[in-house]
């Protein structure tokens, strides 16, 4: 498998601010061109290929050695069983037919491996997956380019799909029903269109907004799956991973107390590892276990129930200038400085999975369980009482 990407604007992720790695990556397209002429139309796409997936794996930090954090097939996939359950039917059925994967869609919150279940996909069906970002395609030429380029069976990733501008996505509609690329050629009067056409190819979108979706998109999918927050023991199993891979010792009490801080998140559970293995590194001999992992994370102000100070700065402003709420978005953007759009795709959908926020009709509604986590009498004059 390899895959090559565009560099563009992503949905704001706190997990995800550091330089985007998986850019194009020359050698690994040419490493796959050339299994590509080896392997020639439906045969290639039951053969998966052995090819590292080093250009989607360098992490955030950009360190050489996180360049294998990124599980590979889908058996290194830690945790979604419900969803590795469809996926492996999917592919079977699929290979048995020599025919490439339907449509898919994937959502859920950042960080929960949309990208990385992709990449697998490509991996266990052995063939190449293109990837993107919806902001970066901008004009007609933008989807076209990747459109002609596509190969039998490829994949082609676009990430935060509810962003695709309209005529991208008019664009898309042919191609994803009858593989044609429709193109107008000339102005005016003059305009006409020819249409080209496209060899098989799989669609994958992802997006932390499914509802943000026109129904005439969404539809075109054959399989929509959601991706769910990780359980605690699925974390511990991810950090272990991360700590076999990073050649860096942590027990599993250690990786309890990294697990549980990780909003059900693997990108923040990696994330976590990587400041806790320096505060091992700098303060103690390295290893890490459950004492130092609370200290460093205690340090790093992350509280044992994952919130940072955004959190609980957005919790305590409900709290303390609105009675608890309801709280519209905007609102708590304004009252925050926060982007609202940040708020509502990164911070909100933990908040509300851990009950601490209730959405209703008038806004947001801070918890009692939230308030007792902060601090405050549970008697308060909130509006919720
Ligand atoms: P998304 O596309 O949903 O924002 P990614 O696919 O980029 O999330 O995943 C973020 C990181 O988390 C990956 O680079 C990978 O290291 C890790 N990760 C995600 N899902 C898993 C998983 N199921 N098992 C192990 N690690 C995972």
């Amino acid at each position: 498998m390899a895959i090559i990407s565009s560099q563009s604007g992503k949905t704001p992720d706190r997990s995800r601010p550091q330089r985007r790695t998986d850019d194009a990556n020359s050698s690994a397209d040419s490493s796959d061109a050339s299994a590509r002429r080896s392997s020639s139309g439906n045969n290639r796409l039951l053969r998966p290929q052995a090819n590292s997936n080093e250009d989607l794996a360098v992490e955030d930090t950009g360190s050489p050695s996180d360049a294998s954090l990124r599980p590979q097939s889908l058996s290194d996939y830690i945790g979604q069983r419900e969803l590795k359950e469809v996926l492996g039917i999917a592919i079977s059925a699929a290979q048995a037919r020599s025919e490439p994967l339907d449509h898919l869609m994937f959502y859920g919150p950042p960080g929960l491996g949309k990208t990385t279940v992709c990449a697998a996909l490509a991996y266990e069906m052995g063939v190449k997956m293109h990837m993107t970002s919806a902001p970066a395609l901008e004009g007609a030429k933008d989807i076209a380019g990747y459109l002609v380029n596509l190969k039998l069976g490829d994949i082609l990733f676009i990430d935060e799909i509810h962003r695709l501008p309209k005529v991208t996505e008019e664009m898309l509609y042919p191609a994803m029903e009858d593989y044609r690329l429709d193109i107008t050629v000339g102005k005016g009067r003059s305009a006409r269109v020819t249409s080209l056409k496209l060899p098989r190819f799989t669609l994958v979108g992802a997006t932390t907004k499914v509802g943000a979706l026109t129904a005439p998109l969404r539809d075109r999918f054959g399989l929509v799956q959601r991706l769910r927050f990780y359980e605690t023991e699925e974390l511990v199993d991810i950090v272990l991973r991360t700590g076999r891979l990073l050649e860096t010792p942590v027990d599993r009490q250690g990786a309890i107390e990294i697990a549980r801080r990780s909003r059900g998140t693997p990108r923040i559970a990696n994330r976590l590892f990587k400041r806790v293995r320096d505060y091992a590194q700098v303060k103690s001999n390295g290893a890490i276990d459950a004492n130092i992992a609370a200290t460093a994370l205690e340090l790093f102000n992350v509280d044992p129930l994952g919130l940072d100070w955004t959190d609980r700065k957005l919790l305590k402003m409900m709290i303390e200038n609105f009675d608890g709420g309801p709280v519209g978005l905007d609102t708590m953007a304004a009252a925050t400085g926060e982007d609202s759009q940040t708020i509502e795709e990164v911070y909100e959908p933990y908040l509300l999975q851990i009950g601490f926020l209730q959405r209703t009709a008038r806004g947001r509604v801070v918890t009692a369980a939230a308030l007792q986590h902060l601090g405050y009498e549970v008697n308060l004059p909130l509006n919720l009482w």
